[in-house]
């Protein structure tokens, strides 16, 4: 699947998810929308673990303030997890080092036992 191509103005420029929102580092894409991207998580933790990442850059989930950026992540959680789980399955943030944060661009896993 071919990433839309879109400047993304608030990039920062070294932030892996950056990268990967603008096409400069590969990723095995599932979907996307205009406001977000989910791709498959290089470490997988689960059978299903997708990542679904704002395509604007901001920390973490409290940073992100944008509300259409927030309405396209939460559509696109909810098109994957409907799509790529059989409809069980765990929805996380985590936010800050200490509760296991390594990449510092907002994202959330999901993550399923069993695929559809
Ligand atoms: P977190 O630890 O909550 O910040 O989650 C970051 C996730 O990103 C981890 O589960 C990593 O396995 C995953 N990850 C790091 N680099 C990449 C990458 N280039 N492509 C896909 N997933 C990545
Ligand atoms: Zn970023």
């Amino acid at each position: 699947m071919e990433l839309a191509t879109k400047m993304n103005e608030e990039e920062n420029l070294d932030c892996i998810f950056c990268k990967i929102v603008n096409g400069d580092v590969p990723t095995e894409l599932i979907a996307e929308n205009e406001h977000a991207i989910a791709f498959l998580d290089l470490y997988p933790k689960a059978p299903v673990h997708i990542l679904v990442v704002p395509k604007i850059h901001s920390d973490n989930i409290l940073q992100l303030d944008n509300s259409s950026s927030l309405i396209g992540l939460f559509e696109l959680i909810r098109k994957v997890a409907a799509t790529k789980t059989d409809g069980q399955f765990k929805l996380q943030f985590n936010t800050g080092q200490r509760e296991g944060q390594s990449v510092f661009h907002t994202h959330a896993h999901v993550l399923s036992e069993q695929s559809k």
